[in-house]
């Protein structure tokens, strides 16, 4: 019997190509399509393998390695109580500065009172003109101790993204592909 009229396998070029791989449309020799079979078969052995990485990944809980967007979050905080941190102890070392300054301040007047009244005592040259007025003085200078009123608060309404207010969000899918088609 003759071959010449029969296609031959192009992949060992010798049989006759018998059977037709449906998948990719080969014709090839039933040796050759057993070899073909085979590599489809470790093929799919490496899919399994793939697909069982995967599963396992998928299966692993979450808090074994916080997800990055957690940490970036936990960033964000420890940023954010820092800046608080740094400038609640600016702002109080500043109101220490002023109250010790301030007392320097009513610790001078009070001596000059002290003076002027031991002056007038020793002298008895003094009245009650002069004893209102230290009275006076001596009152203002308690006052102005407690109230300190030289000193306060200011809020800075301008610098509002000083500390960024962040917010979580889902991409939409749709938007994506519009993106891409274009
Ligand atoms: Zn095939
Ligand atoms: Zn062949």
């Amino acid at each position: 019997m003759t071959t010449a009229s029969k296609v031959k396998c192009p992949k060992c070029v010798k049989n006759a190509a018998a059977i037709t791989c449906e998948g990719c449309s080969s014709k090839l020799c039933r040796g050759c399509y057993n070899d073909h079979r085979q590599q489809l078969s470790k093929e799919l052995d490496q899919f399994v393998y793939e697909h069982d990485m995967l599963k396992q990944q998928l299966e692993t809980p979450n808090e074994n390695e916080p997800h990055h967007l957690l940490k970036q979050i936990d960033e964000w905080k420890k940023d954010s109580i820092n800046k608080i941190n740094q400038l609640a102890d600016q702002c109080q070392a500043d109101v220490n500065q002023l109250l010790d300054k301030n007392k320097d301040q009513l610790i001078n007047k009070f001596r000059k009172i002290t003076n002027e009244a031991r002056k007038g005592q020793k002298d008895d040259d003094y009245d009650e003109r002069d004893l209102k007025m230290w009275m006076t003085q001596l009152k203002e200078l308690k006052d102005e101790l407690i109230k300190q009123s030289n000193i306060c608060i200011a809020v800075d309404k301008q610098q509002s993204a000083w500390i960024k207010r962040i917010k979580v969000q889902e991409a939409s899918p749709q938007q994506g592909n519009a993106e891409d088609s274009k």
